[in-house]
């Protein structure tokens, strides 16, 4: 565990590679554009590196979830954003890999290799975020359809998604247990998006809400059985939250380098500000971040990969990670002085960027409740 195998590194190697040519020389210009980064798409899914979670047998790479952080990581390192918006096929479809059927599985996980789609993950609706059971969307049982009402939003790919993997309450009155999963075509009638949400960071990776009205959703594209959904829902977590802690790392790897490459340029006081003990030291708690933030998120996905529960350490890296992003991305700003303040400068963004991981895919304070929730288990 405290060495990448041959093959890992082979894979590391090559999202460092890709990173450096591809996304990192094109960041600022996704920033600044907003734009969805389609080149950069096609042309990480010629060299393997989108759909990595997808079996092999539909096209995709069968990657572990350890796999797919070590990608995270070095991808967010370029842009967050670019990252996001590349790897949120692995998020949509994991409700598929959960509980699809081989049917399931193998019209639509093809599509997605073969075509080169993209999906996207419909669980936020305006009224619930964090309170997952207290959705609103309805999705009403007429003979062999069901009939899918509701508002999601803050939906990442959303706009330029030709799928959706939806959470929505078959039985309204039965709580967590009233909860089903549908994969959702975006050219069926009563399916419409909103214009891309303005937002803080990750520019690349654009959200908007989506409407479903009386859209026919035929039962056969059901995941799992009625009334799964909000367990689909928290396995799903298990498996995304490694590689969502694992970017974050990657923007707390970029904050640190930026800001010892800088601190040992710039001098003040006749010497590199790197030599003043209070800049010295903000930079080792960076690095330390760093290390210990990578460990969590690489155990938490080798936990889940070997069968192993891995609900508390996947909520502690995610939490831990988090926070290390936005930390180190705010120390590198300060440690740049005004010139951290400066669009010219590439720290602006990751502060920018960093402020998501303490928000989406669970917020700070719901991993904590988890991991309270875990020692009490
Ligand atoms: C850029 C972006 C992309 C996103 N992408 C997606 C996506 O692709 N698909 C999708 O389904 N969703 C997505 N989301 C939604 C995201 O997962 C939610 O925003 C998040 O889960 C928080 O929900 P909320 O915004 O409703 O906040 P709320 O749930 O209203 O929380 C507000 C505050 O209250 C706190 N809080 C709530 N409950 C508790 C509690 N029990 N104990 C302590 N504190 C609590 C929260 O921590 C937070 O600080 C995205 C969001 C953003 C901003």
């Amino acid at each position: 565990m405290y060495e990448l195998s041959d093959d890992l590194r082979m894979l590391r190697d090559l999202a460092r590679e890709f990173t450096a040519k591809e996304i990192t020389p094109r960041a600022a210009e996704y920033d600044e554009s907003g734009e969805w980064p389609w080149e950069i798409f096609h042309k990480a899914r010629e060299v393997g590196l989108v759909n990595l979670n997808i079996p092999e047998e539909y096209g995709g790479l069968g990657a572990t979830v350890l796999e797919e952080s070590i990608v995270a990581e070095e991808m967010a390192y370029g842009c967050s954003g670019i990252q996001t918006a590349l790897m949120l096929n692995q998020l949509a479809v994991l409700p598929i890999l959960l509980a699809g059927t081989p049917e399931q599985k193998a019209r639509y996980l093809s599509r997605l290799t073969e075509e080169g789609l993209v999906a996207a993950y419909c669980m936020t609706e305006p009224d619930a975020g964090s309170d997952v059971a207290g959705i609103k969307a309805t999705a009403t049982r007429r003979g062999d359809r069901y009939l899918l009402n509701g508002t999601k939003t803050w939906i990442t790919d959303g706009p330029v998604a030709s799928l959706f993997t939806v959470f929505a309450k078959t039985d309204p009155e039965a709580g967590r247990r009233g909860m089903s999963c549908f994969i959702v075509e975006r050219d069926w009638p009563g399916v419409s998006t909103s214009k891309p949400l303005e937002k803080m960071g990750q520019h690349a990776a654009q959200a908007c809400q989506v409407f479903f009205e009386e859209v026919e959703v035929p039962v056969e594209n059901r995941l799992g059985k009625e009334g799964d959904g909000f367990l689909i829902a928290m396995k799903v977590f298990d498996r995304s939250r490694p590689p969502v802690a694992a970017a974050a790392i990657g923007v707390a790897r970029r904050a640190l380098d930026e800001a010892v490459r800088y601190a040992g340029e710039r001098h003040a006081f006749g010497q590199p500000i790197a030599h003043f003990q209070g800049v010295g030291f903000m930079l080792a708690d960076m690095a330390i971040r760093v290390e210990a933030g990578r460990h969590l998120a690489y155990k938490s996905a080798w936990l889940v990969d070997n069968g192993q529960r891995n609900t508390m350490v996947a909520a502690m890296a995610k939490a831990f990670c988090a926070d290390a992003a936005m930390q180190n991305a705010t120390d590198a700003v300060q440690i740049f002085g005004g010139n951290g303040y400066s669009r010219e400068y590439p720290v602006e963004k990751l502060m920018r960027d960093a402020k998501i991981y303490q928000i989406y895919e669970g917020t700070t304070q719901i991993q904590k409740r988890i991991i309270q929730r875990e020692l009490y288990r």
